[in-house]
């Protein structure tokens, strides 16, 4: 309740949101419409033992951000764009609504807003733009982001704009960089040019918000009203944001008035 910071600067400066179970519940059956597909590709596609496909699914999952990321550090080869493009070329996106409530919230909030997924650019932007909510964000920071092709020749209509800070991107044919890797998060404070103690960052993952506030940002545990370690803040639905961070709104009014105006006018792109 301390009402400190208000007189000057604005405590936050930008907000960053992990998509895929952050800004949609659970409950939408993607998550598990996703897994199924992964699973099946595993099965299929890499020839894994298929009454081991489950548990090496979810165990990857959990030691290393995706389970995608974790066949490639097992060995496992295949094209990026093309699991991709399984594993989310079938989802039921049908099931997810426009969202005005959570709209109205981001576009009332003064702050800069990225999106940080570890998915890909294509699942991101059909996500995005079921829920309605594809003007809402300055950028989006994806998997393609993190991990540029090897041979990456000219990808411009991809950049960031202002982005002058780029991180070294290796090429990554056997790695994949993605939350919770620390050097993922640290990258992508530095592609977004943020600065972490004035950065509020929303995640369903336990493990991807304890990296986060190792990274130092403030964070927010988003589909649980339970605080998890690393976490400031635990949010049941990014619905109830305003309840449990006024601060956010707590911005001094001709900044908000300017950031407002600014983000208005930024179309979303994808980081890079
Ligand atoms: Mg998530």
């Amino acid at each position: 309740m301390a009402a400190s910071g208000m007189s000057n600067k604005a405590k936050y400066e930008c907000l960053l949101f992990d998509m895929d179970d952050t800004l949609y519940p659970m409950s939408s059956g993607l998550n598990l419409a996703c897994r199924k597909n992964i699973e099946d590709y595993m099965l299929h596609h890499l020839q894994i033992e298929e009454s081991e496909v489950p548990k090496m699914c979810l165990d990857l999952y959990k030691e290393y951000g995706t389970t995608m990321a974790g066949l490639k550090e097992l060995g496992y080869e295949f094209d990026n764009d093309e699991i991709h493009a399984y594993i989310h070329g079938r989802l039921p996106y049908d099931s997810l609504k426009p969202d005005p409530v959570l709209r109205n919230l981001l576009l009332s909030m003064p702050q800069r807003k990225i999106i940080f997924t570890n998915a890909d650019e294509a699942h991101a932007a059909q996500v995005l733009s079921r829920l309605g909510l594809e003007d809402c964000f300055e950028g989006i920071i994806c998997f393609e982001t993190l991990n540029p092709p090897p041979k990456s020749e000219s990808d411009d209509d991809n950049c960031f704009s202002g982005n002058s800070s780029k991180t070294e991107n290796k090429p990554r044919a056997t790695h994949i960089l993605c939350k919770p890797n620390l050097e993922a998060i640290e990258a992508a404070i530095q592609i977004a040019n943020i600065d972490p103690d004035k950065t509020v960052f929303f995640d369903d993952s336990a493990r991807n918000i304890a990296a986060g506030k190792a990274a130092g940002l403030h964070t927010v545990i988003v589909g649980t009203s339970i605080l998890v370690p690393g976490a400031d803040y635990a949010l049941n639905s990014i619905h109830n944001i305003k309840e449990a961070l006024p601060e956010i709104w707590d911005a001094e009014e001709g900044e908000q008035m300017e950031a407002v105006i600014q983000s208005s006018v930024i179309e979303t792109v994808v980081l890079a």
